[in-house]
């Protein structure tokens, strides 16, 4: 995998340590609804502090687009920091300059500062070298926390590590150590889960997982897409009708490129798109003409866990139908049940991530089953398709 430092790696005691993390969590009224991306730098901050290095934190929050927007000002994170690491935090209502200097010459071990908003300044975006060059002055030692940051190219996940000594935090660190496991350096065979709604959304995703993994089960909406391929009517199913030359691309490259694509062998159709609405299943070909496809039925479930229980590694994105309304969560909870208890066996190494994935693996009860499962969003997802995350290029060593 990429060669890159940890905070093992470098010297950090007595030395400022511009601290890139991803804090950008949902607000409501001047509060944190969910802390959880906070609580998730806590051991990076502590490990810093415990080699001597004094945390400064540099972070985005919202899309202020370079300008100064009161509403978007990171000091209203001070009081959930201050909880979630159990310390006072300093603030500095400036990322660079005098104001920024003079709070980082206050410092002492012991002391967190977090800097304004780095989106405040048009250079954070723009990836500007004189900002980079501003924001670096004000430390010696780089560290990047943010791997849901880094498939962007700007100062503050990119620049600054060209500038000084680079390392990954410790959430960073476990996100590439789980992708790497997963896709870059995996156990074989290898197994993708690709759901979701659409084709059109995930298909650099797919295209590149078949060069990369030995099966790859499709579900969701983009499964009916692929059933269209196969001149399979849908009814009034989620079908993107236009895509079904490059679902048949797909299936045809698939087959060169040795990877077996698995598709739904039975289906949960239903009359509307609503939370239990009576259902039927029935074969993946049976769909009548005033009903639509909302998940996949018990015989896919049970092919499904077949190739898990086959297969040493498993990635996946994208629910297997609508499981936002039961009971059409069936499929994706009973996939994510046998996926967590192969794991737990350590039969199965597990890795998830996406928006809507990582909310139906936590409603299916198996986050803490999965050997990992990723808040990135869309950086997981460019991880996914084969793309170089600027971020993590610019940590990586040689
Ligand atoms: P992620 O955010 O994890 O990448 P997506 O956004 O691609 O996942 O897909 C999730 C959405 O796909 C969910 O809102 C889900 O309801 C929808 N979906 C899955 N299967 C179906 C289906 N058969 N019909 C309509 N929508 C579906
Ligand atoms: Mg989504």
């Amino acid at each position: 995998m990429a060669d890159f430092n940890t905070i093992d790696d470098l010297d950090l005691d007595g030395k400022i340590v511009l601290t890139r993390v991803d804090i950008n969590v949902p607000v409501e009224n001047g509060r944190v609804t969910d802390a959880t991306r906070i609580e998730k730098i806590v051991p990076t901050v502590k490990d810093i502090q415990a080699r001597g290095g004094i945390p400064v934190l540099l972070a985005h929050f919202d899309r202020p687009k370079g300008q100064r927007v009161d509403a978007m000002s990171l000091k209203q994170l001070v009081p959930a920091l201050e909880s979630a690491l159990g310390q006072p935090v300093k603030f500095s209502d400036e990322a660079i300059g005098g104001p920024a200097k003079r709070a980082v010459a206050d410092l002492v071990k012991g002391d967190v500062l977090l800097l304004e908003n780095t989106r405040f300044y048009p250079g954070e975006e723009a990836n500007d070298p004189t900002f980079a060059a501003s924001v670096a002055a004000l430390g010696q030692i780089y560290v990047n926390d943010a791997f849901s940051a880094a498939h962007r190219a700007h100062t503050s996940t990119e620049g600054i590590a060209r500038l000084l000594p680079s390392a990954a935090g410790r959430l960073m660190e476990a996100e590439l150590r789980a992708l790497d496991a997963a896709l870059g350096n995996p156990d074989r065979p290898v197994t993708a889960i690709v759901g979701g709604a659409k084709v059109s959304t995930k298909l650099e995703l797919l295209t590149n997982l078949i060069e990369k993994v030995e099966h790859l089960v499709i579900g969701g909406g983009m499964a009916n897409t692929f059933l269209v391929a196969q001149g399979i009517e849908v009814g009034t199913s989620l079908a993107e009708r236009d895509m079904a030359d490059t679902a048949r691309e797909i299936l045809e490259k698939s087959a060169g490129a040795g990877c077996t694509i698995h598709l739904p062998v039975d289906i949960v159709v239903a009359r509307e798109f609503a939370a239990n609405a009576p259902s039927e299943v029935l074969p993946a070909d049976q769909c009548p003409a005033d009903a639509m496809i909302l998940d996949a039925g018990p015989a896919t479930v049970a092919a499904i866990s077949e190739v898990f229980a086959a297969s040493r590694t498993l990635i996946w994105n994208g629910p297997l139908g609508a499981f936002e309304i039961p009971p059409f969560d069936a499929a994706t909870n009973a996939a994510a049940q046998a996926a967590a208890a192969l794991t737990r066996d350590g039969k199965l190494v597990s890795v998830a991530g996406g928006g809507d994935t990582v909310a139906a693996l936590n409603k299916a009860g198996v986050a803490d089953d999965f050997t990992y499962i990723s808040t990135a969003g869309g950086a997981f997802l460019e991880w996914m398709e084969g793309k170089e995350l600027p971020g993590v290029v610019a940590l990586t060593k040689g």
